[in-house]
């Protein structure tokens, strides 16, 4: 499939980097990770560039991790980035499912939050479970009044995501309820948390959102740089990093419980059951 999953674009010292497959409601398979992983790498390197925006193509931002769709490619190897664990491939049981969650989803998720420029998310649409995480890995979010956001995968016996920074991004009781019910957060109650920072109506999403990087990017390069380094840091000793790393051994727990109960590490959980819930809420 030689499908462009991932398009990039640069508008004066802005790059816009957008999920491509509005298809399969930009679900994210592994090639669409690494397709990400080069345009944000290709975004810090060119230095007319000051601020990068991640948007998705289509109605949606990003529908999730892809469990279903023809290009899903969990058995594949890849020129690996995150690098914290050994290739799955040809691997078993924990020790492939730890090892390609460590690389694809933990490993770079915490790749993208460090990138030294200011990165925005621009919601629109879904953005669901692993969409989430791609959003809470830029700095800030500036979603569209039709956008939502949830993370359903209690339905597979699974605590959340893997990139797990629910109750910082949100306050921890609203993250209980947000992961309890699966269901959908609109935009507006996002923003009351604090989990979004702006909603504009869906046609001036993208010029809104352009109009806040454009006034970034006129900050000096290493204070914005030091910035985000600063900012991130606190965050990281407000628990963050070790909390999240705490979580991902009960996600894998999960994960072995699944496959040694069902023969599935999701809990023989699909995309339609994932609707179905969402159908009734
Ligand atoms: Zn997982």
């Amino acid at each position: 499939m030689d499908e462009e999953v991932v398009t990039y674009e640069v508008r004066g010292p802005v790059a816009i980097i957008r999920l491509n497959r509005p298809e399969y409601r930009n679900a994210q398979n592994s090639k669409v990770t690494y397709a990400l992983d080069a345009a944000f790498t290709r975004a810090v390197e060119d230095d007319e560039v000051k601020a990068i925006v991640l948007g998705g193509n289509g109605k949606h931002f990003c529908a999730g991790h892809d469990i279903g769709t023809p290009g899903r490619d969990i058995d594949q190897s890849f020129e690996r980035k995150a690098v914290i664990w050994w290739d799955h491939v040809g691997a078993s049981g924990v020790d492939s499912r730890f090892a390609r969650e460590s690389e694809v989803y933990m490993g770079m998720c915490r790749r993208w939050r460090e990138i030294p420029k200011p990165l925005i998310a621009m919601v629109q649409g879904a953005c669901i479970a692993g969409g989430l995480m791609l959003a809470w890995s830029c700095d800030f979010i500036v979603a569209s009044d039709d956008a939502f956001f949830s993370d359903p995968v209690v339905q597979m016996g699974i605590p959340g995501v893997e990139f797990f920074s629910h109750p910082w991004v949100m306050n921890p009781r609203a993250a209980k309820e947000f992961l309890y019910t699966g269901d959908r957060m609109p935009a507006q109650r996002a923003y009351e948390l604090g989990m979004v920072n702006h909603v504009f109506a869906r046609d001036e999403l993208e010029e809104r959102t352009l109009e806040i990087a454009e006034r970034i990017a006129k900050m000096p390069r290493l204070g914005l740089a030091l910035t985000k380094k600063a900012v991130n840091q606190c965050e990281d000793l407000m628990g963050l990093r070790a909390g999240m790393d705490s979580v991902f051994g009960l996600h894998h727990a999960a994960h072995a419980h699944n496959a040694e109960v069902q023969g599935d590490s999701l809990g023989k959980v699909d995309v339609k059951a994932i609707k179905q819930q969402a159908a009734e809420a």
